[in-house]
């Protein structure tokens, strides 16, 4: 089905929703963007998504053309244009049509991008069975050479990643940042369960801050699970009881293995299910 895709105020069919090759977003990663998913229509945390990718936008000094106010709507107005009930979002703004070399104040025209879509899911088994995931050599990129907090084009080191977890048979694969410790997956953040307690990375540990890891933080709060943000080591997700992902696409999802070792009894535990389903009526409240 062809979608209506936003480009700089306009709607165009997807067939004519084209860049310059010149663009420094294609030429060399120059551009920020954010992944959102709406339910029943409505975008789940829009003015959350749409603060991150201004604060990824103003990281590398690339100033969006219009307000967040109306990115909200256009937003907004791309999912009713497509008539999209349970779906997913991109946003995109890149740095513009520029010259072959680096120098991004020769880049005119910033392109502000947004395509919303149907959502494909992980296969329902993987939620019921849990996931089996491997830890990659790839580390995060050092915080000095590239933030973790800016959700750039240039997603590179997390690809590299990927690709050894699904050269492994494995969908997901676990990052280290270079001090060795837990960060994050390569396109979910991470939670550990140990005697009751929630863990996860702490935002300075090479990691997005995701917004569902905010809304499942929120939510475990509210159901009086003790939560802390902590540096995490291999061994710590070994020697879970249980462990879980979670993401605007993959909402959360168990893990039950990672690199062949069993997490907990090799099952879903009972937290994660617990926050799986707090989360799933939350997102659909
Ligand atoms: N970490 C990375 C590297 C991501 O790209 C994402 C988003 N896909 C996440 C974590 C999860 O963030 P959110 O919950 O905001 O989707």
């Amino acid at each position: 089905m062809s979608r209506q895709v936003y480009i700089n105020g306009s709607f165009v069919p997807q067939e004519q929703a084209t860049v310059s090759v010149f663009d420094h977003g294609l030429l060399y990663g120059d551009g920020v963007f954010e992944g959102l998913r709406s339910y029943s229509g409505k975008v789940f945390r829009l003015e959350a998504h749409v603060r991150r990718l201004y604060e990824s936008a103003s990281a590398i000094s690339l100033e969006i053309p219009m307000s967040q106010a109306q990115m909200c709507e256009a937003i907004d107005l791309s999912v009713s244009k497509n008539g999209i009930d349970d779906g997913y979002i991109r946003a995109v703004v890149t740095r513009g049509v520029g010259t072959l070399g680096l120098d991004p104040n020769r880049c005119s025209n910033p392109q502000v991008i947004i395509i919303a879509d149907t959502i494909a899911l992980y296969p329902q088994e993987l939620y019921d069975q849990g996931l089996e995931i491997i830890t990659s050599s790839v580390i995060r990129n050092h915080p000095a050479a590239l933030s973790a907090h800016i959700k750039s084009l240039n997603y590179l080191n997390n690809i590299l990643a990927k690709i050894e977890g699904l050269q492994a048979g494995c969908i997901e694969a676990l990052m280290l940042n270079h001090k060795g410790e837990v960060a994050e997956c390569t396109g979910d953040n991470l939670f550990l369960v140990r005697d009751g307690v929630l863990l996860t990375p702490p935002l300075d540990a090479s990691i997005l801050g995701g917004i569902t890891r905010d809304a499942v933080i929120e939510l475990a709060r509210g159901a009086t699970i003790e939560v802390q943000e902590t540096a995490l080591t291999k061994d710590d997700v070994y020697s879970a009881d249980e462990c879980f992902l979670t993401g605007t696409a993959a909402e959360v999802i168990p893990v039950v293995k990672v690199d062949s070792r069993l997490i907990g009894t090799g099952k879903p535990g009972p937290v994660t299910l617990d926050l799986k389903d707090r989360f799933h009526r939350l997102a659909r409240s």
